[in-house]
């Protein structure tokens, strides 16, 4: 049989084949139990599950929780993970962190959504404010929604019909954004399904980091709001290059364009996201999935101007379906779970400690690829560490879609989780919470190291 000579990230392609074969069994054999119960597929799921990207993982079959408490998650076979992928964000705060957890006990019993305020709303708006630095705040209940709702806003306020989106976003199925760069044209993004519409009519697309196509693009002046993550996240990661946010808002002020800054990743960075940290001046701002400490909700604010120039619009528009809003959102249990996570997990000293071990994960995981001699790399932003199995820094979407191996980076995956570390799924996400150890993080580093000379060495020692 000839040898394939083939390689990916600089590791040959038969070796990764071999060594994700090896971990696949070694995966079914840990896992007799969630193979019995679910490993065929969970019966009256489309595809064996309750949302189809839980099929999206690297092992053949998920796993069944057991449990998840702190940043340690059990599965029904009596397994342990020390768990980095935390709900892909959702629980980057610790699974059922405590003071979340005595909020939803104590609104239990007493209604769970009414369509009214509660109490508990009135310490939210406050924090939100003092936290977040905007004056006007809105309740939604996933971070898609809140960006939906929001891009609406922009629309409305500047009667542009157009968003722009940096290439190889994601900023949730927000229809409008599924726009992609195929050879400095816009395309709707391959893989969607039942889109009829032509997104291009309704999106400029340019590369991060890439001020002069911004420049042009906002120069058509039918650009509504440019939405962007700080730091893209949602391809392998792409950090922004000096001066770029600055030039960014002042090519938006200038073109009378808005823009959207959506935290729900990059809130990894401190209990104000990137933005407080680094002075960035949205007009509009989102986050999601971890703030109201996994129970589910997510907020939108805006500016003072942007809320008169709202009143203006709403002031000449009859009263009727404003297009933004859904029946559970702000209900009275994510409200007190929300204020819990506010009050008591988002603080200086929680993300103290989950930014100095983030930084101890990162400098493991770059000195393992050093041991071996890979052109891969590592980047940080805040609590959230990825390794890259190509070389970097990665300037845009294209170059970071290029940056993709995915049968390396599945092989990686299976093998972590075959040694107890579990990461996201998607790229090679690892998220540090405040209940995370330094034990963990050395047990990945450990698990990393493994990993590596499995694939680089043909050293298997699987589990
Ligand atoms: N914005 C960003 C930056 C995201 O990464 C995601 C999800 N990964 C979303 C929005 C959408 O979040 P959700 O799926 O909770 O609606």
């Amino acid at each position: 049989m000839p040898v394939n000579q083939e390689t990916l990230g600089g590791i040959p392609l038969q070796r990764i084949v071999e060594v994700f074969e090896a971990e696949c069994s070694s995966y079914v054999s840990l896992h007799p139990r969630s193979l019995a119960l679910a490993g065929h597929g969970i019966a009256g799921f489309y595809q064996g599950v309750p949302m189809h990207w839980m099929r999206d993982w690297s092992m053949p079959f998920p796993f069944l929780v057991e449990s998840a408490h702190g940043a340690v998650l059990h599965d029904v076979d009596g397994n342990e993970y020390a768990d980095f992928c935390l709900g892909d964000t959702g629980a980057m705060l610790g699974h059922s962190p405590p003071p979340v957890v005595e909020a939803i006990e104590r609104q239990a019993g007493r209604g769970l959504t009414c369509m009214l305020p509660t109490e508990d709303a009135i310490a939210v708006g406050r924090l939100l404010e003092e936290r977040f630095g905007l004056p006007h705040w809105q309740v939604a209940t996933t971070a898609t929604d809140a960006n939906r709702f929001a891009l609406r806003v922009a629309r409305a306020v500047t009667g542009r019909p157009k968003i722009l989106v940096f290439n190889g976003c994601y900023h949730g199925t927000v229809d409008e954004t599924f726009v992609r760069l195929v050879d400095g044209c816009a395309v709707n993004r391959s893989g969607l399904l039942g889109q009829v519409a032509d997104l291009t009519q309704l999106a400029r697309v340019v590369e991060f980091n890439d001020l002069a196509a911004l420049r042009a693009a906002l120069a058509h002046d039918d650009v509504a709001c440019v939405i962007a993550e700080p730091v893209m996240t949602n391809s392998c990661m792409v950090l922004p290059e000096p001066g770029f946010h600055a030039e960014l808002r002042r090519l938006t002020r200038e073109a009378g364009t808005l823009l959207l800054i959506d935290e729900t990743h990059t809130i990894s960075t401190g209990p104000g996201g990137y933005t407080r940290a680094h002075g960035l001046e949205p007009d509009l701002f989102v986050v999601g999935k971890p703030v109201a400490g996994g129970v589910p909700a997510s907020v939108w604010g805006f500016t003072d101007e942007v809320a008169q120039r709202l009143n203006a619009v709403r002031s000449q528009t009859p009263p009727g379906h404003s297009g933004m809003g859904t029946t559970l959102s702000a209900n009275a249990l994510s409200l007190a779970a929300m204020r819990a996570t506010l009050e008591h997990l988002m603080t200086a000293e929680a993300y103290a400690h989950m930014e100095s071990l983030a930084g101890t994960l990162a400098a493991g995981l770059q000195a393992v690829v050093g041991q071996y001699g890979l052109a891969w790399h590592v980047v940080r932003v805040g609590a959230r560490v990825e390794f890259i199995c190509a070389p970097g820094p990665l300037r845009n979407g294209t170059a970071a879609e290029a940056a993709h191996a995915p049968a390396l980076e599945q092989a990686l995956h299976l093998a972590l989780l075959n040694r107890g570390c579990l990461i996201a799924p998607f790229h090679n996400m690892m998220l540090v919470s405040p209940a995370t150890t330094a034990r963990q993080v050395e047990s990945l580093c450990m698990a990393f190291e493994a990993a590596v000379a499995s694939l680089a060495l043909g050293r298997f020692d699987v589990p």
